[in-house]
């Protein structure tokens, strides 16, 4: 039995507890149109009495309110704070989400809004390698 083989095996082994073969990484600059506070993708909230208890759990939920949904039935949601003209109003002490996003690496399916200034990067698992 080969060193090779027994790398391959472990390296067969590892992939099955890699939740996803793509990372993902953005690049750009935001050109402050505010879309990402006025779309945004809940990732899995489907009604309202999910939000309701997302806002219970997490508090700087209440700030959102549902809009629409989207081709996989995720709720759509979008910011109280965010003025008529795409800004925040409540900039100062928005909150550490806010503040984080885009984030540099996303490790499952991502997607900036339409028109956004950022880009999303797809690294294959290979690139890893
Ligand atoms: S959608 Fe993109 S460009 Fe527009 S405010 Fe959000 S991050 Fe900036
Ligand atoms: S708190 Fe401000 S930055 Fe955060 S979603 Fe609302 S408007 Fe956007």
């Amino acid at each position: 039995m080969s060193f090779d083989f027994i790398k391959s095996c472990f390296y067969e082994f590892l992939s099955y507890f890699v939740p996803q073969k793509i990372n993902y990484k953005i690049e750009g600059k935001c050109l402050k149109c505010g879309e990402c506070c006025r779309q945004i993708r809940s990732r899995g909230l489907k009604n309202n009495t999910e939000l309701k208890f997302m806002q219970f759990i997490l508090p700087h939920y209440k700030r959102f309110f549902i809009t629409g949904k989207d081709e996989e039935d995720n709720l759509i949601l979008s910011c109280k704070f965010l003025t008529d003209d795409g800004k925040c109003s409540v900039y100062n002490s928005r909150p550490q989400v806010c503040r984080n996003y885009p984030a540099k690496h996303i490790p499952y399916n991502a997607e900036m809004i339409e028109g956004c200034g950022f880009k999303v990067i797809k690294k294959e698992f290979k690139d890893y390698l």
